[in-house]
């Protein structure tokens, strides 16, 4: 028995993500697409819709960062312990890994909103003692191991998921696969439903692929090649066999290797990308099959702090569960919603200090930039002309703050880590620049809410769709960005914010040039936004952050994702 039978009565949806991100304390997310499926998630419950998610454990984290006094960046492992949060059901399910029998468990966490709504969150785990001591430390790492790990893994995830649901008895209408990692899902249905047919004239009549794409939603999530699993065939027949004729598989999932992406594609009748430009460029990338787009979200009452919620909470009661109503942030007097923004920085100052020992200035114009630690974020475009930056920091302060973590196997990363200190130390004295170790979640809601203006540089169209500068709108916080992504929609120049670079035509690579997109950055740095923001009529810069909250915040946020995916995906 479990307690389960109030989820089990109605068809459900079933939301398949490697990571998730609900809260600070549960460290089963990196990064952007475990916080979208944890915002996902919570809307969800707010708007009572009938959902259950499905994820891995993730016994040690991702992994905690420190970084040493060279700015190298070190992993240390998360030790945490899922019964403190989560209940242990007893049911379990096996896959077959390498002929192999793998038993799971599944660990149930409640999201329970406000509203009343409640979504069931079933976390995977293989740590069984009836399993081989190698395969019980399959849902140990996130992203981490070669590719024979993470092909079991995502066996678990997605082979093991589905029979998971099945022995909870949940009834499933749409599997929906947050990014490819959950693709097997798709071929266990396509197993579950096979015909029995005798003497087939045509073998392949036998897998019923029509009746699997009725049943799957697939999200794809990044234009970047690394991002879309591969696996060679030979590993494939290694961890599961023959489970398919490998020509039927590989009609569905690609020639040469099995790519997750396409698995996903051959098998779903909607597919989308995460904003509009990165629909477009999925589109180019994958002929052949229609992509859609729904822009991504971000969860409205996890991403606003208190200062500015107790503001929403007087002007604009109801906000939280209708993000409809940022539309009337012109109600808020424009004095009362700096000093609301003054205190969130006040607060983030305070713990810059704490944490890296740079004092920062509540009254100096403070940029702020994280993001995961990857050449084509460009944390350091910033830095491309140091004399050009001291010349316009001459005549008016700066101060830089910093945040992010690195793949632990990606040393170019750490390099750009490495190099924010050397600019950090080189630039001393003339402008305060601190890096905040440990991004996470906590982290991130100080910063997006603390700083003044929220830079993002990334090589276009390489952002899909980006989350953090939707959050920081949340809290009046306005975007400097490149215009890829999200920010190609959510950006009025000069009112909600401002661009670097030019409006992107192309589909595909190249797009930006570092040269024109830092030109750009440090003219509108010096004429625009400098002059704006040191103004001494206040009620300037606090105009443009209510355009921030009305015009993005209100369109922006998870609750109008998740209504889009039940309208266009879920229910068609
Ligand atoms: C929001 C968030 C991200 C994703 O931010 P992007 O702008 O999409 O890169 C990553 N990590 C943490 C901790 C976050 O809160």
């Amino acid at each position: 028995m479990n307690n389960l039978h109030e989820f089990t009565a109605e068809p459900m949806i079933a939301y398949f993500s490697m990571e998730i991100g609900v809260k600070n304390d549960i460290p089963t997310y990196s990064g952007g697409l475990g916080i979208l499926a944890g915002d996902t998630i919570k809307s969800a419950a707010d708007l009572e819709l009938p959902v259950v998610a499905v994820t891995l454990i993730t016994h040690k984290g991702y992994f905690n960062q420190e970084i040493d006094s060279n700015g190298w960046q070190k992993e240390k492992a998360v030790i945490w312990d899922p019964a403190k949060y989560m209940t242990l059901l007893s049911e379990k399910v096996k896959v077959q890994i390498e002929g192999r029998d793998v038993y799971l468990q599944a660990w149930m966490y409640l999201v329970i909103s406000p509203t009343g709504g409640k979504v069931p969150i079933i976390f995977l785990d293989t740590d069984l003692p009836e399993n081989a001591s190698q395969d019980r430390g399959l849902t140990d790492y996130l992203y981490g191991g070669d590719s024979d790990y993470r092909i079991k893994q995502e066996v678990v995830l997605g082979m093991g998921g589905v029979r998971m649901l099945q022995a909870l008895e949940f009834h499933i209408k749409k599997y929906h696969m947050n990014e490819g990692h959950a693709s097997f899902l798709s071929l266990e249905l396509l197993l579950r439903f096979k015909r029995d047919i005798e003497s087939v004239w045509d073998e392949r009549s036998v897998w019923d692929v029509a009746r699997v794409r009725d049943l799957c939603v697939f999200t794809t999530h990044t234009p970047v090649e690394a991002g879309h699993d591969n696996f060679s065939y030979p590993l494939v027949k290694q961890v599961l066999g023959e489970i398919i004729p490998f020509e039927v598989l590989k009609d569905l999932a690609g020639k040469d290797s099995l790519n997750m992406t396409l698995l996903a594609l051959s098998l779903s009748k909607y597919v989308n990308g995460v904003a509009k430009k990165h629909g477009e460029v999925s589109q180019h990338m994958f002929p052949g099959y229609h992509i859609h787009a729904i822009t991504n979200g971000v969860h409205s009452f996890t991403w606003t702090c208190e200062d500015m919620a107790k503001l929403y909470d007087k002007y604009i009661p109801g906000w939280a569960n209708e993000p409809e109503l940022f539309v009337r942030t012109g109600v808020i007097p424009e004095l009362e919603l700096w000093e609301g923004h003054r205190e969130a920085k006040r607060k983030l100052l305070t713990y810059v200090g704490e944490a890296t020992g740079v004092v920062m200035d509540l009254n100096t114009l403070t940029l702020g930039f994280a993001r995961r630690a990857t050449a084509y974020k460009r944390p350091h475009l910033l830095f491309s002309d140091i004399d050009r930056l001291l010349r316009i920091t001459e005549k008016s302060k700066l101060q830089i703050i910093y945040a992010g973590k690195a793949h632990p196997h990606d040393d170019n990363g750490k390099k750009l880590i490495q190099g924010i200190y050397g600019y950090r130390d080189k630039l001393k004295g003339k402008i305060s620049i601190a890096f905040l170790p440990g991004y996470d979640m906590d982290i991130a809601l100080k910063l997006v809410s603390g700083v003044d203006v929220w830079l993002n540089t990334p090589l276009r169209p390489l952002e899909a769709s980006g989350t953090s500068g939707m959050k920081a709108a949340h809290n009046g916080v306005v975007n400097f960005s490149v215009l890829d992504g999200w920010w190609i929609e959510g950006h009025i120049e000069g009112f909600t914010g401002w661009s670097i670079g030019a409006l992107p035509t192309e589909k595909s690579l190249p797009g930006s040039s570092d040269a024109e997109d830092a030109a750009d950055l440090y003219d509108k740095l010096d004429n625009l936004i400098i002059p704006k923001y040191y103004d001494l009529d206040k009620s300037k810069w606090s105009r443009m952050m209510k355009n921030a909250i009305s015009k993005n915040a209100y369109y922006f946020n998870s609750h109008r994702m998740m209504r889009r995916y039940v309208t266009e995906a879920y229910i068609r």
